[in-house]
């Protein structure tokens, strides 16, 4: 996608965010992998092609750049130039991910919403624990079923039978 910052802009706006040598979606693919969910990845058939989708779990994660989807944590610089073209084009990407979320969510899907800054190295384990935590809750709640037990007349009738 073009964009109008020049390199020395875009590099002021990621450099505070960017962790050294590993993607943020790397980072939390990997953990997941090694922590034994499997996963699809940016499938293009679902809104907004969630960055990872786990079927067994019904979420899909997105990992989310804190410029490009207008994280409120003060991490990146608004580019001083063009200032009015980029907060119009952030508010458009943010109006885009609630209906992407909302058109998931409708399907049936958990959302889950993974922000690059909280990848950075002191807060990732704390970060990927409560995702893994999250979808632990979800497994029990999808798979949570009202069990049927035998009916307790229908025992006492069989008692009822004995001599
Ligand atoms: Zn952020």
């Amino acid at each position: 996608m073009a964009d109008k910052m020049t390199p020395l802009q875009r590099h002021r706006c990621m450099s505070n965010i960017h962790s050294r040598g590993t993607k943020p979606e790397l980072i939390v693919r990997n953990w997941l992998w090694r922590h034994g969910y499997r996963y699809r990845l940016n499938v293009k058939s679902l809104p907004g092609s969630p960055d990872i989708v786990l079927r067994r779990y019904s979420s899909v994660i997105f990992i989310n750049g804190c410029f490009w989807h207008g994280h409120d944590c003060g991490k990146f610089k608004w580019p001083q130039t063009n200032a009015e073209f980029w907060r119009a084009k952030i508010e458009r990407n943010k109006t885009r991910d609630r209906r992407n979320y909302k058109a998931l969510h409708d399907m049936g899907y958990y959302v889950l919403e993974v922000w690059e800054c909280q990848l950075i190295q002191s807060k990732r384990v704390q970060t990927l624990q409560a995702l893994d935590r999250r979808l632990s809750q979800i497994l029990l709640e999808i798979n949570h079923r009202p069990i049927e037990y035998c009916s307790s007349t229908e025992i006492g009738t069989a008692l009822a039978a004995e001599p």
